[in-house]
């Protein structure tokens, strides 16, 4: 397939910063050539997750250059690299998971998304805050026909990592969500429709995503501060705040599991052992595998999710992660470049 040719643009966190949060800055670039393995995709919609605001404000450890954010991308197919035959126009989805080697004891043993040489879209590989993007189409997911662009960009991590999230919490029937933002409102969902009750806790005195959480089918919302009104057989924190783990602990019955689903997470207080004594678990998840993401877009048409967004122009990035920072944001929003 003939390259593109032509100039792109992208906001990229300058890695000269001068402090850790610094805006984006937009850049202008040529329209990236895809090498052997990769694709050229035109971004219809790329989300903006939490861990995009870790890559922006440095609680991860950065990559040294600059690097374009974004790891939540819908889009279609312009051109191909070598040896890759994707037609033109197929509509793809490009996750947070990058590359991983193929060859390590966690990639043989299905487990890819603990990689130690894994590389991650939008923190290693320039992500989606633009208007192309490549990827190694190895990583890339099909997406579900029934949601366009906008409704579909949300599902790559808020909702794969919800449902791996939700996996490794077990099958119990009562379900504690810590932190009611893209990634709960989409997982409460999925809950629900799996025949389970969902409990929501948020920041105290947040009553309007206490009010989200309770339009989208929770039973309960109420503050994160103190323990749940029942004992759950699972809770997941959502919320990157470490604080809240010893509160699930104490939320969970005996045999129950707490997981921590963010990348980042503010200091574990301790806390004495008879919050975990009597076999509860707590674990955390890494991200997610290509078989997740198999997984949960099959039954993604099967679910009617009622997924909220708010699309954002390319121009207000930098807004919008402010205003995800403040924790002004329910469900998702999306750039529509
Ligand atoms: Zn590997
Ligand atoms: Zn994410």
């Amino acid at each position: 397939m003939a390259p593109m040719h032509g100039t792109s643009h992208a906001l990229s966190r300058a890695q000269c910063s001068s402090h850790a949060g610094a805006p984006l800055v937009l850049i202008e670039r040529p329209i990236p050539v895809p090498g052997p393995g990769q694709v050229l995709l035109k971004v219809d919609a790329c989300a903006i997750c939490r861990t995009d605001l870790h890559v922006v404000d440095g609680d991860l450890a950065h990559p040294d250059r600059d690097i374009v954010p974004g790891h939540e991308i819908v889009g279609r197919v312009v051109s191909s690299g070598p040896d890759v035959a994707v037609p033109t126009g197929t509509r793809l989805g490009i996750p947070w998971l990058g590359w991983t080697c193929g060859e390590c004891e966690w990639c043989l043993r299905g487990q890819e998304n603990l990689c130690p040489d894994a590389r991650f879209t939008g923190w290693q590989i320039d992500g989606g805050y633009a208007d192309h993007v490549v990827a190694d189409h190895r990583f890339c997911i099909p997406l579900p026909e029934e949601l366009d662009a906008e409704h579909a960009a949300p599902l790559l991590c808020a909702g794969l990592i919800g449902w791996r999230a939700l996996k490794a919490a077990g099958d119990g029937r009562t379900v504690g969500l810590y932190g009611f933002g893209a990634a709960a409102h989409l997982i409460a969902q999925v809950a629900i429709w799996q025949g389970r009750t969902v409990y929501a806790f948020t920041r105290e005195g947040n009553s309007r995503s206490q009010s989200f959480a309770m339009e989208v089918g929770a039973v309960f919302a109420g503050s994160s501060a103190t323990p749940s009104p029942v004992a759950l057989d699972a809770a997941i924190v959502f919320a990157p705040v470490g604080a809240l783990v010893p509160i699930a602990l104490q939320s969970i019955k005996p045999g129950g599991t707490v997981v921590c689903a963010g990348i980042h997470m503010s200091q574990i207080p301790a806390f004495p052992y008879a919050h975990l004594w009597r076999e509860r678990t707590l674990r955390s998840v890494a991200n997610l595998t290509r078989a997740d993401a198999q997984e949960f877009m099959a039954l993604v048409p099967q679910m009617d999710l009622r997924i909220s967004t708010e699309a954002i122009p390319l121009s207000g990035a930098n807004e919008a992660l402010s205003r995800l920072r403040r924790g002004d944001v329910d469900g998702a929003l999306v750039l529509v470049p």
